[in-house]
């Protein structure tokens, strides 16, 4: 699991992933077994957008093989505002459903905040309806955005201490730097977070513990913003002209000076879905 290289311990999220998922899977038999519950989760794909329906697909693939039921409900472009409302009003009150997704971005005539607060909370395994995005902040919701989730995971599994350490996040968006905050908040780090209006970003950067980069631009940490022995997590995804895949942090720069980084692809990417098994798989052992 830890390949350590001349620079940074590279953090393996693909193989951490695997781990969990097959720990899910694991739970999944026992929760058939013991008490006769399958977890289920249902996704809402409206409209045909390519880079949608790939994140459907594993989805989907990811629960077939975990155990868990799976139903995916492909919507027309046209879909009107009433029939996505009855659907996922239908799954709310469907029993054989602990998890209900609705496959973002919608086509631009739908409202995505209506329909993700049309959702049962408890269904919510996005972690993303104001219920339990509120509930984040006084530390205890039913679901937890899976990004960030899967961010906190990885530290975990490398015994990678939060409390008492300086954490930057760069980057305030709903799904993966303000819910951060929270998490890292909950665990005791002193969390400073960072925008575009931020000034002398390199100044507060190279103070972190623990660096979170989740901006979307292609390396933009660079090696000098960056305190020698740091934590470095790496979010962006990013296509350079060439089609190549790039994080938000210059590997080559910033790895020498990092104690630990993630890689992209194979860092933070594939810990977003094993979060989601886990948010369904807790929602099913609730039994709601
Ligand atoms: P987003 O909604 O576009 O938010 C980007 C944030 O970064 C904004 O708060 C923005 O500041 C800030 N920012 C942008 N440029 C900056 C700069 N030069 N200096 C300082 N701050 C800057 O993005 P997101 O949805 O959070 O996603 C961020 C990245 O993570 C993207 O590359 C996305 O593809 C990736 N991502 C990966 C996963 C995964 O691995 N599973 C999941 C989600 C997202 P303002 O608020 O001031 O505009």
């Amino acid at each position: 699991m830890v390949s350590v290289t001349s620079m940074a311990v590279i953090i393996d999220g693909k193989d951490v992933s695997q781990k969990v998922r097959s720990e899910i899977k694991d739970k999944v038999l026992l929760l058939k077994n013991e008490r006769g519950i399958t977890p289920g989760l249902a996704v809402i794909l409206v409209g045909d957008d390519p880079a949608s329906q790939i994140y459907v697909r594993g989805k989907k693939n990811a629960c077939l093989e975990a155990g868990f039921l799976s139903r995916e409900f492909k919507l027309s472009s046209e879909t009107k505002e009433e029939e996505l409302h009855d659907l996922i009003k239908e799954l709310n009150e469907d029993e054989a459903i602990h998890g209900i997704l609705v496959q973002l971005p919608l086509p631009k005539h739908l409202n995505a905040d209506v329909f993700v607060e049309a959702i049962d909370p408890r269904k919510d395994v996005d972690g993303f309806h104001p219920y339990n995005v509120g509930k984040l902040f006084s530390g205890t919701s039913y679901h937890m955005s899976c990004t960030p989730l899967g961010i906190i995971e990885l530290l975990d599994r490398y015994r990678i201490g939060i409390e008492g350490k300086e954490a930057v996040i760069v980057g305030r968006s709903n799904i993966v730097g303000k819910p951060l905050a929270m998490m890292l908040l909950a665990r005791h780090a002193t969390v400073t977070i960072c925008h575009t209006r931020t000034k002398d970003l390199a100044e507060v950067t190279r103070r972190a513990d623990i660096l979170v980069a989740a901006a979307g631009r292609p390396e933009m940490i660079r090696g000098d913003m960056v305190k020698e022995g740091a934590v470095v997590i790496d979010v962006g995804i990013n296509r350079s002209e060439t089609g190549k895949l790039l994080g938000d942090v210059a590997f080559s720069e910033v790895a020498p000076k990092a104690s630990h980084i993630t890689p992209v692809p194979g860092g933070v990417g594939p810990m977003t879905i094993a979060m989601l098994l886990s948010n369904t798989l807790n929602g099913a052992s609730r039994n709601l």
